[in-house]
């Protein structure tokens, strides 16, 4: 998989992408990461790459011609990319879009903005898809691109060492995780639920469903709505309301 990074802030991914398993990734080539200075594909003295509002009013606007040179240049066949523009008012990020970029075969450009905006046309005439990373203002596009490169790396194959740990982590069933422990067994009069110290592999298995539903159903219920609950997700349900009586 490859991604490429339009910024001009190529500097702050370096430290991020040399850390860790995106590091291993990198040298496994699993994946490869450009990152691209936008102010290289400006044509004035000065590589400008913002301009005041049309319309008036407070902060600048990044310029659209550096941006679509930029994509143009890179990857100049359009079936080859797919460019994800970041925004605060784009489609919010989740799992299930992290799945199916990780399956993605084209080419994934991440257009990062700053200041006040990116010029719509570079939404309306380049971008496939705006995307936000959740409800709140960043200063710039850099970290949401992280975010996503992150999340997408670790669901691609051979990228995790333990294949599984993807599998069974929040979201992943479509509800939050079940709560994890290791040693000591007891820490600061804190014991490890004895379930987790049975050896009964079975059991161990309903009591990470039924506390990773108890989890859902307490902070984020609606998750539960998206699901499709077998019938022993329904009796682990009476049983954690049964038990909250
Ligand atoms: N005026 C914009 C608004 O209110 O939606 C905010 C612009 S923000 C200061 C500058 C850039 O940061 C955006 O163009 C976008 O690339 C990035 N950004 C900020 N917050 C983001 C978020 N939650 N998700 C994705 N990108 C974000």
């Amino acid at each position: 998989m490859i991604f490429d990074i339009i910024t001009i802030f190529p500097g702050i991914f370096y430290a991020y992408l040399n850390e860790g398993i995106i590091k291993r990734a990198l040298q496994k080539e699993l994946i490869k990461i450009k990152v691209h200075n936008l102010r290289d594909y400006t044509k004035d003295r000065h590589r400008t790459v913002d301009d005041y509002p049309y319309g008036g009013g407070s902060g600048m606007v990044m310029k659209p011609e550096p941006f679509f040179d930029a994509v143009e240049t890179i990857c100049p066949d359009r079936t080859e990319r797919r460019i994800l523009m970041l925004s605060p008012a784009g489609k919010k990020f989740d799992q299930e879009i992290a799945a199916e970029l990780s399956r993605e075969k084209r080419r994934i450009f991440f257009l990062c903005g700053r200041y006040e905006a990116i010029d719509e046309r570079v939404k309306i005439g380049l971008a496939d898809d705006e995307v936000s990373i959740g409800d709140y203002v960043l200063t710039g596009g850099e970290l949401p691109a992280l975010v996503i490169i992150d999340a997408v790396t670790r669901l691609i194959p051979d990228v995790l060492g333990d294949e599984h740990s993807a599998e069974i982590e929040s979201f992943s069933w479509g509800i939050l995780d079940f709560p994890h422990y290791t040693r000591p067994s007891v820490f600061r009069d804190m014991a490890v639920p004895e379930m987790l110290i049975s050896g009964n592999h079975k059991e161990i298995q309903r009591w990470r469903r039924k506390e990773a539903i108890r989890r859902t159903l307490k902070r984020r219920p609606e998750l539960l709505k998206k699901i499709r609950l077998t019938d022993e997700d329904c009796k682990l349900i009476d049983e954690i309301r049964e038990e909250s009586q």
